[in-house]
């Protein structure tokens, strides 16, 4: 029975509440704060008509270190959950660590200013939360998250050593818009924008965006196109497996969304360097984030299914040789609006946020300090993935893969 507090009021958030509101025996009071009150009260209206668990809101602006404080010395919760937005990551610590409450989110600090993705800057508060004997989970959404913990699974489970990885997300979901994102567009577009980067020999390998691309066939959505990107599980995953030789991050992304994405990067819009209009500075990414479809309304329209997944190869833990095993989850988009009123890319993240925060409130993960996915037991967290809507299933390949 625990008190959890939940900042932000997006997609990713409401999935998260209606399903900690869906197990009320680990998450009893759940309270919601955002900088829009009226965001958390119609999550907080939906959470009550589906499963008749109430929810409190409250009006926070993150970034104001103090009025957080206030707002978690009021709640007295067991856990914050930061559902907001990379730029929140340090204030909310920070307010996590005045208050003396344990810390959870689903993606790493970003500077406003420059689109970093890096893991150092939250590593930094590692001695402070161990000090105040508190726990900092960071990135427990899908990717990262999942996609960290399917491949400790793996480790655990399948292979001694992994020498490769290749991280495959796939959105085989139609959403009927000529160009709209399925999370924070500001944020979407800046990670996809940024040059790509693997893992090869013990270095980054640094590619321009968008530049290398390969044909996958995904099973229940078929051949798709997907880029090599860079994405944050690589810099944790390859700190932790030091053995890798090679990890790489691929997404899929239709002809229309890289057409419109050049088009708009062409133009200048998706520029985060401010610009003087009419008097006042804007950031054009920001203005076309604005204007763009919000990633919450797109759940009643996109039909299709999610598959992403983990392909490891490295040698078997049972002495047969080297074998490839691929791990993934298949989510209907559909079904997800149906389940929770949000389509399947919140659904993906607001799972295993709600997952991560089950396994420290029951203290199947522990610890001081701030930690990654990839250090914690993998196997609770899998159970909760195949008991919790986001089933998961292993295959082994007949080989490494030949891209
Ligand atoms: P949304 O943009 O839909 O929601 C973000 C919410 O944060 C909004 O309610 C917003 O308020 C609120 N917010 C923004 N700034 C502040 C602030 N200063 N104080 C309080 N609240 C604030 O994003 P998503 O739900 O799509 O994504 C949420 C998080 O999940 C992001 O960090 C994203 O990067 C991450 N994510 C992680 C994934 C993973 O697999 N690991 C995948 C997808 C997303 P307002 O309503 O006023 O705008």
């Amino acid at each position: 029975m625990s008190t959890i507090l939940v900042i932000g009021a997006g997609g990713v958030s409401s999935v998260a509440v209606h399903k900690m509101a869906m197990n009320a025996d680990i998450f009893s009071d759940i309270h919601l704060a955002s900088r829009t009150r009226s965001k958390c009260d119609s999550i907080a209206a939906s959470v009550k008509s589906r499963t008749g668990q109430d929810v409190a809101t409250y009006e926070i602006d993150a970034e104001e270190v103090p009025a957080m404080v206030n707002l978690i010395r009021k709640i007295k919760p067991s856990l914050v959950v930061n559902l907001a937005l990379p730029y929140q990551d340090l204030p909310i610590m920070d307010a996590c660590l005045e208050a003396g409450v344990s810390y959870l989110d689903t993606a790493n600090y970003e500077p406003k200013d420059e689109a970093k993705f890096e893991y150092h800057w939250q590593w930094a508060y590692h001695d402070r939360f161990k000090e105040a004997g508190l726990m900092a989970l960071l990135g427990s959404g899908f990717d990262p998250g999942v996609t960290s913990v399917f491949t400790m699974w793996l480790k655990k489970h399948k292979l001694k050593t992994i020498r490769q990885l290749d991280i495959l997300d796939c959105n085989g979901g139609d959403h009927g818009q000529a160009f709209a994102t399925n999370f924070n567009p500001e944020i979407n577009i800046r990670e996809v924008t940024a040059p790509a980067r693997h893992w090869e020999n013990g270095a980054w390998v640094e590619t321009p965006a968008m530049a290398v691309k390969q044909t996958f066939d995904f099973d229940q959505v078929g051949e798709k196109n997907m880029y090599l990107m860079y994405h944050e599980e690589l810099e944790s995953l390859a700190k932790f497996l030091p053995e890798l030789e090679r990890a790489r991050f691929w997404m899929t992304f239709g002809d229309e969304y890289i057409k419109h994405l050049t088009v708009l990067q062409a133009v200048g819009m998706t520029g985060i360097e401010p610009v003087r209009y009419q008097g006042r500075d804007i950031i054009p990414l920001q203005f076309l984030a604005a204007v763009l479809p919000k990633p919450e309304t797109l759940g009643s329209t996109t039909k299709g299914k999610t598959n992403i997944g983990v392909i490891a190869t490295g040698e078997a833990l049972d002495g047969s040789g080297e074998k490839t095993f691929y791990i993934n989850n298949i989510c209907d988009h559909e079904d997800a609006f149906e389940e929770t009123g949000n389509q399947a890319v919140s659904y993906t993240t607001g799972v295993p946020a709600m997952i991560g925060s089950a396994m420290m409130l029951t203290g199947k993960w522990s610890g001081e300090g701030v930690f990654n996915m990839e250090q914690m037991d993998p196997d609770p967290f899998m159970d909760m993935l195949n008991a919790h809507g986001l089933p998961w299933n292993v295959v082994e390949m007949d080989g490494p893969v030949s891209f």
